[in-house]
């Protein structure tokens, strides 16, 4: 940490400690060489990157539609409302994790049929025919058949 004062990078943490309910850490510093004091804070970035969508315009990521796309997909299916909020948690999780400040709105896609896939194989045909277009009845089969061989993933397993 560089002393915004004369530069150095020879500065030492005096005091360290949690605020804002634990969500910040407060540091005091001192610089070794002007003896200057100074404060920083620290968060975790939680920022959502913005979505690149296919015409190449931008816009801000949308919980609530990712949301609707998979509650549409999951309409009168066996799935628990605890379930789709982990599924949702965890799509947020692993695009922030990539740590891009924009993604294309095809990978956001992706992630929802994996997610979906997961959660019901029903669903996820309902939503990768939307999504995928299908083209015909060939192109829909050859979907479920692909899933069919697939082996059943665990639904905690991230790999
Ligand atoms: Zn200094």
């Amino acid at each position: 940490m560089h002393c915004p004062f004369c530069g150095t990078q020879d500065t030492k943490v005096t005091d360290s400690r949690l605020v804002a309910d634990g969500d910040q850490v407060r540091r005091r510093r001192q610089c070794n060489v002007c003896s200057e004091r100074f404060t920083t804070y620290e968060t975790a970035e939680l920022v959502m990157p913005r979505v690149i969508k296919g015409d190449g315009s931008r816009e801000t990521f949308d919980e609530i539609k990712l949301r609707a796309g998979m509650l549409r997909a999951l309409e009168k299916r066996p799935v628990s409302a605890e379930a789709i909020e982990a599924a949702v948690e965890r799509i947020r999780q692993r695009l922030r994790a990539r740590g891009e400040r924009e993604v294309e709105a095809r990978e956001v896609g992706e992630e929802v049929m994996r997610a979906l896939k997961r959660l019901d194989q029903v669903a996820y045909i309902r939503f990768a025919s939307v999504y995928r277009r299908f083209q015909d009845l060939d192109e829909f089969r050859a979907e479920i058949d692909r899933l069919a061989q697939e082996p059943t993933i665990p639904p905690n397993d991230d790999q």
